[in-house]
């Protein structure tokens, strides 16, 4: 046996400028699903991110607040600055992420289509700055819900479908999905009590539909130019799933006094919230997919938003632990680096396993919807949409209590901002309790399944 010093040596370890940071934010069992443009793309995206965006967080978080409302926030002398920026790193153009269904747009000189594994890791690369969530639509979850919608399942009116998409790309109108209501548990769609009448039929242009009911905590209705309301339009179908319809409304063709739209008070920051009565309100039929299909709609459409809020929780999430061991460097407590305790290194170890666990599941759920569809990836999705919102949010939760009132109370970190962001998850579209009673179910039918193929299999083991 040679002596330990005399062994060949295997492996060199490279010096800290050989390894290109990138790396080290692509999980392993991944980096085979990139190739060199998507690679070169992504290490342009990590040095806008840490150099341009993170150092001036704060500073968009300070002038945000100055700024009536987000639709103002393109004028904040911060984002103007960088959106210049982007151009110089030829990032300017919005990325739209697609399964296998593999969209071919036409309006690919405004935005690009990416696989929804590489969306994933853009998702998780821009979560961790504030500004950048904002840049590249982020932020705006249902925005980005709009367009899934929108492109997936097209709309009865093409020309206008091809205008809106255009528009909602450039970012140059809002939306908004109408579908909870005060007087039913939002957990469970199928509750929505809403009517949509329709007179005549989509090949027809002087078909209406007429509505009838109340929404109920709308973010931006009053703001937003295009209307995507969930309404029963088959209530005498048997099938529950297939009673809705996702109909899609101009605002401009609203006509007065058919509509009541109050503003709901709620705490500064989390945005504009609405509620908005319908008074048989007559516009033109306009319909997303088919009828009977809006529940199936928003399903996936929900699906896929939250993939990549939670890839953006998980950026996010990694950025409050930088900002911790960062603190922890910095501050004494009773005489010594915060660094040194026994209970730091602990929580630090706990929530970095807890980052790799979440980012993980997330790019498992991602390549399946690639191979699958997003339909197939329903269980992985499921399990991303229940733990990742909960996770980061108790990490951000820890970050703040380590800065103490530096990181509960000041501007100067960006952590409550994340902790609003990543706790407001936990309810918003599907609370975590319905997201794992959903995942139960499924796996109880999963059970039922393999165990009926199992039964089987040894039925015919036996007769052989
Ligand atoms: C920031 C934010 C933005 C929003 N934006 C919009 C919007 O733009 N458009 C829109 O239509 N709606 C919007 N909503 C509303 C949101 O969709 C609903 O709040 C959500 O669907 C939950 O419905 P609910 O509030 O009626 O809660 P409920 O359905 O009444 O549920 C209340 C609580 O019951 C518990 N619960 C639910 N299901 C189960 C279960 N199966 N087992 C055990 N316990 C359970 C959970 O603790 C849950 O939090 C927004 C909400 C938030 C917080």
């Amino acid at each position: 046996m040679p002596n330990v010093s005399e062994r060949p040596r295997t492996y060199k370890k490279p010096a800290l400028e050989e390894v290109d940071p990138i790396t080290n934010y692509i999980p392993a069992s991944v980096r085979d699903k990139f190739d060199e443009r998507q690679m070169a793309r992504f290490k342009k995206l990590r040095k806008f991110v840490e150099f341009e965006c993170l150092p001036l967080d704060t500073v968009y978080l300070h002038e945000s607040t100055l700024f009536e409302h987000e639709n103002d926030l393109e004028s904040c002398p911060v984002i103007m600055s960088l959106r210049k920026k982007l151009e110089g790193y030829q990032l300017h153009k919005m990325f739209v992420p697609m399964d296998q269904r593999g969209y071919d747009s036409g309006f690919n000189d405004k935005w690009e289509v990416v696989n929804m594994v590489e969306f994933a890791m853009i998702a998780y690369l821009v979560g961790r700055s504030v500004i950048a969530s904002y840049l590249f639509n982020l932020d705006d979850l249902i925005g980005l819900g709009t367009i899934q919608v929108l492109l997936r399942n097209g709309c009865s009116n093409h020309d206008l479908w091809v205008q809106l998409v255009d528009e909602l790309v450039a970012n140059s109108i809002k939306s908004c999905i109408m579908v909870s209501e005060k007087d039913v548990a939002g957990s469970d769609t199928l509750n929505i009590q809403t009517t949509c009448t329709i007179n005549g039929d989509e090949m027809n242009e002087d078909s209406t539909m007429v509505l009838n009911g109340t929404k109920w905590f709308i973010k931006d209705a009053m703001e937003s130019e295009i209307w995507l309301v969930l309404c029963v339009t088959e209530p005498d179908e048997g099938n529950i799933y297939r009673r809705h319809t996702l109909c899609l409304i101009n605002r401009n063709d609203v006509p007065p006094n058919s509509t009541k739209i109050e503003p709901i008070q709620i705490n500064e920051g989390i945005g504009k919230f609405y509620q908005v009565q319908f008074k048989s309100c007559t516009v033109p039929l306009t319909i997303i997919g088919e009828r009977g299909e809006g529940y199936q709609i928003l399903q996936t459409k929900s699906s896929i938003t939250r993939l990549f809020q939670c890839l953006k929780l998980c950026g996010m999430g990694q950025e409050s632990l930088r900002l911790s061991n960062k603190r922890a460097g910095e501050r004494k407590v009773f005489g010594s680096k915060l660094q040194k305790s026994e209970t730091f290194k602990f929580d630090l170890a706990h929530w970095t396993i807890k980052i790799e666990t979440c980012k993980l599941l997330c790019f498992n759920a991602a390549i399946k919807c690639d191979f699958e569809g997003v339909k197939a990836a329903r269980e992985e999705i499921g399990m991303v949409k229940a733990v990742t919102p909960k996770e980061i949010s108790s990490l951000v939760d820890w970050s703040i209590q380590l800065h103490g009132c530096y990181g509960l109370c000041s501007t100067q970190t960006p952590l409550s901002h994340m902790w609003q962001v990543s706790r407001s998850l936990r309810i918003n579209d599907t609370p975590d309790e319905s997201l794992f009673s959903q995942l139960g179910r499924l796996e109880i039918s999963n059970y039922n399944k393999f165990q009926k193929t199992y039964d089987q299999e040894l039925i015919s083991l036996a007769g052989k």
